[in-house]
């Protein structure tokens, strides 16, 4: 065992530690969790859905603890902070309903045949999370594959152990042992796990990281559901709302510090209407107040550490050199802050229009009609989130059908109506989850057929 320590990133001051574990130590841990699976799994999915509704007491009360440690390690202000271990706990009720309704048995008859789908176990599920959302992360990974029958053993992201614990304790005092373990610990321990006997990998995070875990779970076959990384689009046409336009710009650019993968990292704007955008979308961020996110009024907090900051940096000083106007930010703030942050004048052939920024940074440019909008926004490996923002609901619908994204916003962030999958294409990832098709991920399909008569 070691000691991992969490750090504040506003202050650098240390928030607390917890033991961790070593990437040794992974095996007993999966060796539980795979004991306890079979007594979890013949529970029938009503009993395991109470065992986690029991929790929502619990989780109602810690919230506003959670939400203060979601603050203190990762550094976004408190009202999200809080907002988050809230949403968690009074959404979970209504998360483990649509996952049990998603897993109960399916029957297709024809003629001759009566064949019951059943939605089982795989067995043991990795849950690997990061630290952006890191409530509502392990969340999604965990109820999903605990309602399926699988037991889970859950490792945070080493920036956020404490909440993600908190969090956990909640769960556990309703479950039996070892069906869902915490571990701690950095990279080495998450690789240390996904190359444990388990059967399942849930992962939300990097798509470096994610790369290298569907190549360690490539020798076992294991399953493996990768939500990636993102270089989100937003294309705003001639015939837009831009003041409705440049609040979402900006909040979807600046919330959480830009730290979403769902962010808006890319911002194309008909030329006709660019120059009063962008001067709407200044003012706004203007407005926006920067500082430790436990300080009253504050909007947008920091990096949640040093590399990701000096990451931002680099790419805005690269794309500065290349010929970029900084309207906004672009300076160095002590710490690990770095300033709200608008670009002009960027082209594809800088990184920060190709590779994630993860950062508070708004990047604008110009297009010339709806073809180019279009191409522009699909000149990018990544296909997680889009919005696209028009006047003319038919032809904003038009551009959004050709946009390459999974999930893609009209007039509106790239969230959907209940029960909405979760989705990325192309290198924004493998597999995915929640809404129902979602719940489905986390459970071995198995099609049982009988005569019908
Ligand atoms: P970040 O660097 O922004 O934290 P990552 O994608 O590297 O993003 O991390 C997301 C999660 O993946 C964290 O919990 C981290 O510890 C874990 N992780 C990092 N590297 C690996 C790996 N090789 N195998 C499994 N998990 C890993």
């Amino acid at each position: 065992m070691a000691t991992l320590v969490s750090i504040n990133p506003a202050s650098g001051e240390p928030v607390g530690s917890i033991e961790a574990a070593l990437p040794a130590d992974i095996g007993h841990v999966v060796a539980r969790a795979r004991a306890a699976q079979p007594a979890w799994g013949a529970l029938s999915i009503d009993e395991r859905a109470a065992c986690l509704r029991a929790a929502i007491p619990a989780l109602k009360a810690a919230a506003a603890r959670i939400g203060e440690l979601v603050t203190l390690e990762m550094g976004k202000p408190a009202p999200e902070g809080k907002g988050e271990a809230n949403y968690a706990a009074d959404g979970l009720a209504e998360e483990v309903d649509e996952i049990v309704a998603a897993l109960r048995p399916q029957e297709l008859r024809d003629e001759h045949t009566l064949t019951t789908l059943h939605h089982d176990p795989y067995g043991v599920c990795a849950a690997i999370t990061p630290w952006n959302f890191p409530i509502l992360m392990p969340q999604q990974s965990v109820l999903p594959a605990l309602v399926a029958g699988n037991t889970v053993v859950l490792k945070p992201s080493e920036e956020t152990p404490l909440c993600a614990q908190a969090w956990a304790e909640c769960l556990q005092a309703h479950l039996p042992p070892d069906v869902l373990q915490v571990v701690h610990g950095a990279g080495d321990v998450g690789r240390a796990l996904v190359r444990a006997d388990v059967d399942l990998i849930v992962f939300t995070g990097s798509r470096a990281t994610g790369v290298r875990i569907m190549q360690d779970a490539a020798e076992g076959l294991k399953r493996v559901i990768l939500e990636l990384g993102g270089k989100d689009p937003l294309v705003v046409l001639d015939d837009a709302d831009l003041d409705a336009a440049a609040a979402f710009a900006v909040r979807n650019s600046f919330r959480n510090a830009g730290q979403v993968c769902v962010s808006t990292e890319r911002i194309y704007v008909h030329r006709a209407v660019a120059q009063p955008f962008v001067d709407k979308v200044l003012e706004r961020t203007k407005a926006l107040v920067q500082g430790p996110g436990t300080q009253p009024g504050v909007t947008v907090g920091p990096m949640v550490n040093e590399r990701q900051k000096q990451k931002v940096l680099e790419q805005v000083a690269a794309a500065r050199a290349a010929g970029a106007r900084v309207l906004a930010g672009g300076t160095d703030a002590p710490g690990n802050f770095v300033p709200p942050t608008v670009l002009v004048g960027v082209d594809h052939a800088m990184d920060i229009m190709r590779e994630e920024t993860f950062g508070p940074v708004a990047c604008i440019m110009e297009y010339g009609d709806d073809d180019e909008a279009v191409r522009l926004a699909n000149d990018s490996p990544y296909g997680l989130g889009a919005a696209v923002f028009g006047g003319d609901l038919e032809r904003a619908q038009r551009v959004a059908r050709r946009l390459s994204a999974g999930m893609v916003g009209i007039n509106r962030g790239c969230g959907g109506a209940q029960g909405t999958p979760w989705v990325g294409a192309r290198q924004s990832g493998y597999g995915f989850h929640s809404g129902p098709a979602g719940h489905r991920q986390f459970a071995q399909l198995r099609a049982n057929s009988r005569p019908a008569k």
